[in-house]
């Protein structure tokens, strides 16, 4: 049973570091069911791949076996596929050479740890019972290029078919750790072997494993659109542990409020965790949308899609249009929206532009309503006015909601230290004081009226933790008074 996994990332020798294993030697360690080799067939400044060799002894298996007595006799036991293929005992074997790095953590290169870097995966043997389609079903949402290539059951039979055995390779720029969490987790996912004994904690090694940020930033396993099928699987059936970890994986299962940086991302998310700030948020601008009568909206800055999935959910909008500068952002969103599986119709209905809000872009015009949510922060403070005439004089939808951050509120939380943003890449936050006198300088200029709402719990001192303006055509709102 043979796992390799390469690197072109420079020095490719890094991965030494990352997975704690020194290129230079072959190693070997004793394991519950065998022996396992690490190895390097190369590494060199260019590419570097290390190999995990397993040897299971499958008498040695029978003999520690903890299952009913009567299992004991049968010929399963010694003659069957598991000291040649990937399955449990591949994914036990990873977690124990390599339990740092699948803990996200190095001793030495923390900075490495955390970045992603271009990893293909090859499985020598793997069975996929469910075939390729499941294969590509679990690992292209997690951003996997797949390619697998399907044995014939006996190649001397060729009349008797393919087998359920594959070769497979895994290809992404992916951190070292989400990798070897995607595998721990996923190989015997697609093994679906039930013959060997689950307790309790397996469901608390699935819950560990699943916390690697995912495409869109928040843990991978929660938001895996086939994670009842993987918890199912991994814990081989046993439904009452399989309800338990859905239950639980559901709690995790928040929307992620920024894409721009996984890690920021998940720092933020946690300073708005108690208030689900995201949600309500998500919630205001949609009430407000909803409210102002609009059939075509854009989504100004729309991220990971959040709020897309929302205005999708919605008939009155016939028009949907998501625009982000980052092209990563907008792949998140098209996963979120499962883009690929929409009908033609619907298709026609969402669409997806990659675009700077700072430069006049005649796509963008024409629209009843617009949402600019948690952005306007993000822009350098120079390219504000330009941004300003993008929206209010070019693009000009009837309705434009802006949220931002009310820096007054930061005090708030304790875990935010004195004077910090929210967010690395915010270049400002508002004070209310301040974001009323941009929003009313922007409202006169443009010909628009403006109003205020706070977002989150008001408190009497410092106001809401999000602050949001209306903007609305001086025509528009006239027309709607007169309905
Ligand atoms: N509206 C989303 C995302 C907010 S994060 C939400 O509420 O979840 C800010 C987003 O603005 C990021 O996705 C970032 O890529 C985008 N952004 C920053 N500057 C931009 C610009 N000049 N043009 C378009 N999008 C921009």
């Amino acid at each position: 049973m043979l796992l390799t996994i390469e690197t072109t990332h420079q020095p490719a020798t890094d991965l030494g570091y990352l997975l704690h294993k020194h290129p230079a030697r072959v190693q070997s360690f004793s394991l519950s069911f065998g022996r396992a080799h690490v190895m390097y067939p190369r590494a060199d400044e260019q590419r570097c791949r290390i190999a995990v060799v397993l040897d299971v002894d499958p008498v040695g298996l029978v003999r520690k076996h903890r299952g009913p007595a009567v299992d004991r006799y049968r010929l399963d036991q010694y003659v069957n596929d598991r000291p040649y293929v990937a399955s449990s005992f591949m994914s036990v074997a990873l977690n124990e050479l390599f339990a740092t790095a699948m803990n996200g953590r190095s001793k030495e290169r923390q900075a490495l740890v955390d970045r992603p870097i271009p990893l293909r995966t090859v499985l020598a043997v793997v069975p996929c019972r469910g075939g390729e389609g499941l294969l590509r079903r679990l690992f292209e949402p997690l951003g996997y290029d797949v390619s697998a290539k399907q044995h014939a059951l006996d190649e001397r039979f060729p009349e008797w078919g393919a087998g359920p055995y594959f070769t497979v390779a895994l290809q992404q720029t992916v951190t070292i750790q989400s990798l070897l969490q995607h595998l721990y987790v996923l190989i015997p996912v697609l093994d679906n072997d039930k013959h060997y004994w689950v307790g309790r904690d397996e469901v608390e090694k699935l819950l560990a494993r699943g916390t690697a940020p995912g495409p869109d930033g928040t843990p991978w396993l929660a938001q895996h659109p086939e994670k009842d099928l993987i918890a199912r699987r991994y814990l081989r059936h046993r439904s009452r542990l399989t309800r338990d970890a859905l239950a639980r994986l559901a709690v995790e299962d928040d929307p992620d409020p920024d894409a721009t940086d996984r890690l920021d991302d998940r720092a933020e998310a946690e300073i708005e965790r108690s208030l689900s700030l995201n949600q309500q948020r998500v919630g205001s601008v949609l009430s407000v949308l909803k409210a102002c009568g609009a059939a075509t909206v854009l989504d100004l800055g729309c991220g990971s899609g959040g709020l897309l999935r929302e205005l999708v959910a919605e008939k009155q909008f016939t028009r949907i249009v998501g625009v982000d500068v980052s092209v990563r952002s907008l792949q998140h969103a098209a996963r979120r929206l499962r883009y690929d599986r929409l009908s033609e119709m619907q298709r026609r209905r969402v669409e997806l532009l990659h675009g700077s809000l700072t430069y006049r872009d005649d796509r963008l015009a024409g629209f009843d309503a617009a949402a600019v949510v948690e952005v306007v922060e993000h822009l350098d403070p120079s390219r504000l006015s330009a941004f300003e005439r993008c929206i209010f004089e070019f693009a000009r939808p009837g309705t434009v909601v802006v949220t931002t951050p009310n820096r007054e509120y930061n005090v708030m939380w304790e875990t935010l230290p004195a004077g910090a943003l929210r967010h690395r890449d915010h270049r400002f936050e508002w004070t209310r004081e301040e974001f009323r006198v941009w929003a009313e300088r922007v409202a006169n200029e443009h010909g628009y009226g403006v109003r205020f709402l706070p977002v989150g719990p008001v408190d009497d001192d410092v106001g809401a933790p999000t602050q949001m303006a209306v903007f609305e055509t001086n025509v528009r709102s006239g027309a709607l008074t007169s309905e």
